[in-house]
């Protein structure tokens, strides 16, 4: 077992890696490079907002599973009454946050592309980032696993599976973008590449509601995210035309 970081105070909070050595200063390797290597500001406001926000309830453990798993998984760590979910409803997707808990990611990198690697999502730092989306959101009791899969939902909308994952794929796609890779589209299998920018994002009436339930839920984390200057960022797009036809035309 390790910490990142390593050489913090013991009593601040860290985020714990188990599961041998080998696997542990992998994972370890790759919180260093999402933190401070990559020098991606959304990859230090994730990891800083999970190190800052913790504590002893709220500790965020990575598990090696010894085998591929074909996906990582993020799992609240003993949640008192669904602590870690707001009350999400159809008109406001992170209402009444719950109070936090800390999560369990099950992450196995060997089964992932190299750092920049792969299709996208498919490196295994954005895979790694991916899940600690997931557990930032369950620190902040905003975690909502409401199933976007229902057809009073538009089908961009439903390819994102559930809203935990909409913020995972797009804040993961900031990060994608300043380290100048491609960005993905949503949570299908196999991945696929986004066809548009940022502007048509943020200006797509299907996805108003994340973008809102985001700045009303976790004002901090919107306002870090609407300072990054990149090309792919829905939180501060660049003054580009619409490509009219990619929204429009997409049922
Ligand atoms: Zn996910």
């Amino acid at each position: 077992m390790r910490f990142y970081p390593a050489a913090a105070n013991p009593n601040s909070p860290r985020i714990r890696i188990r599961g041998g050595g080998r696997t542990e200063a992998e994972i370890e390797r790759l919180l260093l490079h999402i933190h401070v290597g990559s020098q991606s500001r959304a990859g230090a406001l994730i990891v800083d907002g999970i190190l800052n926000n913790g504590d002893a309830r709220e500790e965020v453990i990575i598990e090696n599973p010894h085998h591929a798993l074909h996906n990582a998984f993020t799992d609240p760590r003993q949640p008192h009454h669904h602590s870690d979910q707001p009350n999400s409803t159809v008109n406001g997707f992170l209402d009444n946050p719950g109070r936090g808990s800390g999560s369990k990611i099950r992450f196995f990198p060997w089964e992932w592309h190299q750092i920049g690697g792969g299709r996208p999502g498919d490196a295994r730092d954005e895979v790694l980032l991916h899940e600690l989306v997931h557990a930032f959101m369950s620190q902040r009791g905003i975690s909502s696993v409401r199933n976007l899969r229902r057809r009073r939902f538009a089908r961009r909308v439903r390819l994102f599976d559930m809203v935990d994952d909409f913020y995972a794929i797009m804040i993961t796609n900031v990060y994608a973008s300043e380290c100048g890779r491609p960005t993905l589209r949503d949570h299908g299998f196999p991945s696929r590449r986004l066809n548009r920018n940022a502007m048509s994002v943020i200006s797509d009436p299907q996805f108003a509601a994340f973008f809102t339930a985001l700045t009303g839920a976790a004002p901090d984390l919107v306002t870090g995210l609407r300072a990054i200057d990149t090309e792919f960022n829905p939180w501060n797009p660049r003054m580009e035309l619409i490509d009219a036809t990619s929204v429009f035309n997409e049922p």
